[in-house]
């Protein structure tokens, strides 16, 4: 049984190592993790804005 592979660029699933619509390399990993990665950076970097805002900097 072939792995499933996942493309980050278009957050697509394929069988295939390379993502036949955009070509980046696919990764195996689970792009649930990788979402919630995503999700967890995105979340830091509105904190750390939010702060800089309270502190009159931005
Ligand atoms: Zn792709």
């Amino acid at each position: 049984m072939r792995k499933i592979r996942f493309c980050t660029g278009c957050d697509k699933y394929t069988l295939m190592e390379k993502c036949p619509v955009c070509g980046n390399e696919t990764v195996i990993n689970s792009p649930q993790r990788y979402l919630k990665d995503e999700e967890i950076s995105k979340y830091r970097r509105e904190i750390k804005r939010k702060v800089l805002r309270e502190k009159g900097i931005i």
